[in-house]
């Protein structure tokens, strides 16, 4: 817009904005699964900033301009950081470096200091601490001001210490350390190619990879991700001073710390925008992505004197990197029915090249994002393509219709098998829900088939398009109907090598029912999940009769998940293929039960605090029994055993008739 809006229609942009951008933070902070470029994303936040600039009284203490990240995950549990964690003001241009550089000049009034240039490592902030040379916490930024508690994950991280080099400087008491944890490019190939083969959704980038991988509740997982960390900034620390940023990185390194090797030293403004210019064109060599460089005043009390706004210090900025664009022809949409059933539009476009590589289609993300930018087909529009990420349609350029472009919907219908299409309310994604969907059936049974689901050991890519393309299997259910004749037919597979495949899927009906429910490929049920849920069921079938209440009230289960347990137990083919499993000799065994208990059989909910066990101990006792323990409250529980604020589970209990018993009633049915 070149015109100054007036007050009124700033207002309404600004409150559009806002809109646009929280839905954009959740998509990136919570969900590790942007929609947009990094670049549109700053777009949209530099929109809002100048308009709030315009009229200052428009800033609300709720605007994104005045906030870092977002809310903590609470399942994890949080930390306060003593000193908050802030983001950085953009450079996108290198006139807006020579206006930062103009204006800390100003503030400080001295043309004289130097900058420190660092690379702006692509992963999550993270602050680590240390008690007297110890690793004793770990958490990531979070809104800058509580951060989730990911202790036990980065403890997994090969290249952070968890003590402290002693030869060289001094070890200070308390020592809180800032950096970013970030994936390899070449662990991140790896983990999307293992996704790939499981089935399971592909990251986007390394960030999101990264960031997915550090925020799980199982630090297992993170474990197996191969994460690797860089350090940057300190926090609050006791017993050390300092007096120039240099001086704290080569610090960090002694201690055995890992800073990052092309840090540079600038005399001036003009040195940092080379080194920019001399980075970015060795980007892509670098085993890590990088979006850009950070530019920060080495002197500390000079970043003192300076100090900070709402959501970034004063003294420091990072200059990203140009994108890659380059302007086509959207010539036609198609959708595309990806792994877990998503219909992803996808633009073919007239061939262009960016950055070096040619681009022929383009992701249009769903719905939402195709009404946002007006995308129709015959238009022309802006392309980009960022690091690793799939390259993107950011706009149209509207100025070029002829009015003969077409307007595009997704089909309420899959356009490969003709179900209905479930969309998810949080993902604003459209999903085909037939788990036998020929596009989805391949990805489907290599994901029953894989390591960690039924481990079906032979029943490899080749073999598994061959039997789907041949008609021989159509649901995970077939798998369990082949005969060495079928399996004689197809290309490649011999005698011997049919014989193996055969004994390898009979071997796979024993299972354990965390691995059935793994190998069902529901949507959001990974591993961990799937080892929850086997938990607190005993079958499938008392799964399919859960309510979302009960589900959610599982500690690692929210409202997406369980909404998507709820979409797949609806769809009556997927009921079917799972009455087919059992029927072909499915056999899962559940955590065995004390045998003969007192308990043997019942079914409790604790809710509220307990004054003489701790949860664990009420637990253990239970189990120790022959009882179970689950989270939410249905009709299969016997005891509510309510403690001191017991909470909504108690009311639910009442309305369900489930008895309600107190601590002192639990002692007594406990005890011999
Ligand atoms: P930022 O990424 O622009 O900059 C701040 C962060 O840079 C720090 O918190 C730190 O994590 C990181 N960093 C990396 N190397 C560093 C170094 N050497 N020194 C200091 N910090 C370093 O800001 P942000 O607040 O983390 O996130 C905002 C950015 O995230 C946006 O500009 C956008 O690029 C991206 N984002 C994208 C979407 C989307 O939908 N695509 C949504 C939200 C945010």
């Amino acid at each position: 817009m070149t015109e100054q809006p007036t007050r009124d229609e700033a207002r309404e942009e600004i409150e559009h904005l806002r809109e646009e951008i929280e839905h954009h933070n959740y998509r990136y902070y919570v969900l590790d699964a942007p929609v947009v470029s990094d670049r549109e994303y700053d777009r949209l936040m530099r929109r809002i900033e100048e308009l709030e600039g315009l009229f200052p009284d428009l800033v609300t203490p709720e605007s994104p301009t005045q906030k870092v990240g977002a809310p903590p995950r609470e399942e994890l549990g949080t930390v306060r950081h003593s000193i908050p964690m802030l983001s950085l003001q953009n450079a996108l241009t290198a006139d807006d470096l020579v206006e930062f550089d103009g204006r800390v000049k100003r503030l400080l009034e001295i043309e004289d200091f130097r900058y420190v240039a660092e690379p702006k490592i692509d992963g999550l902030a993270v602050e680590i601490v240390y008690h007297d040379g110890i690793y004793v916490q770990g958490s990531t930024r979070g809104d800058g001001y509580l951060g989730e508690n990911i202790t036990e994950n980065l403890r997994t991280v090969r290249s952070l210490p968890l003590k402290l080099r002693r030869e060289g400087n001094k070890i200070p008491s308390l020592l809180e350390v800032r950096g970013e944890v970030y994936m390899a490019k070449k662990d991140f190939a790896r983990l999307n190619r293992k996704r790939e083969e499981e089935g399971e959704p592909l990251f986007a980038n390394p960030r999101n990879a990264a960031a997915g991988s550090v925020r799980q509740l199982d630090p297992s997982v993170t474990a197996s991700r191969n994460l690797d960390i860089f350090l940057y900034a300190l926090g609050q620390v006791e017993g050390a001073s300092f007096e120039t940023h240099w001086e704290v990185l080569q610090c960090l390194q002694t201690w055995g710390l890992r800073v990052n090797p092309e840090i540079k030293m600038c005399e001036s403004v003009s040195a940092a925008a080379d080194f920019h210019e001399r980075l970015e064109t060795r980007r892509k060599q670098l085993d890590y992505e990088i979006d850009g460089v950070v530019l920060k005043v080495n002197s500390l009390a000079l970043q003192q004197t300076l100090g900070q706004i709402s959501r970034s210090p004063r003294w420091a900025i990072a200059y990203k990197f140009e994108p890659e664009q380059a302007t086509t022809v959207i010539r036609d949409i198609r959708i595309q029915v990806g792994r877990t059933g998503a219909l992803t539009p996808v633009a073919t476009m007239e061939p262009v090249h960016i950055g070096g590589v040619e681009v022929k289609s383009a992701t249009l993300h769903n719905q939402d994002e195709i009404d946002r930018k007006d995308v129709r087909i015959g238009d022309t529009v802006v392309v980009e393509r960022a690091g690793d990420v799939i390259p993107e349609v950011v706009a149209v350029v509207k100025e070029k219709r002829t009015g003969k472009e077409k307007k595009f919907t997704i089909p309420d219908r899959c356009p490969i098998c003709g179900s209905g299409v479930y969309r998810d309310p949080e993902e604003a994604v459209s999903r085909c829900t037939n788990m036998s969907c020929p596009a989805i059936v391949k990805r489907s049974i290599r994901h029953f088939a894989s390591k960690a689901a039924m481990d079906i050991d032979g029943l490899g890519t080749k073999i598994v398009d061959q039997l789907v393309d041949t008609g021989l299997v159509g649901t995970v259910a077939d798998i369990y109907r082949l005969t060495k004749a079928d399996l004689m037919e197809l290309e490649r597979l011999g005698e011997k090598s049919s014989d193996n495949l055969l004994k390898a899927i009979e071997k796979s009906k024993q299972t354990t029912l965390a691995r059935l429910i793994y190998a069902l490929g529901i949507r959001h049920v990974g591993e961990h999940v799937a080892r929850v849920l086997a938990e607190e069921y005993r079958s499938t079938e008392e799964m399919e009769k859960a309510d979302p209440e009960e589900l959610t009230a599982i500690r690692e289960i929210g409202t997406g998940v369980a909404e998507s347990i709820r979409t797949f137990f609806r769809e009556q083919r997927n009921r079917d293929v799972i009455g087919d499993l059992m029927g072909l000799g499915m056999e899962y065994s559940r955590p065995e039960a004390a045998a003969g208990g007192k308990l043997a059989g019942k079914v409790f909910v604790f809710t509220g605090a307990l004054t003489g066990f701790t949860r664990n101990e009420a637990k253990r006792l239970v189990e120790g029994l022959g009882g179970r323990v689950v989270a939410g409250v249905s009709g299969k529980v016997d005891y509510v055993v309510a403690g001191e604020d017991a909470g909504s589970k108690l009311d639910q209990a009442g309305k369900l008739g489930v008895e309600t018993i107190d601590e002192k009633e639990f002692k007594d049915i406990t005890s011999s």
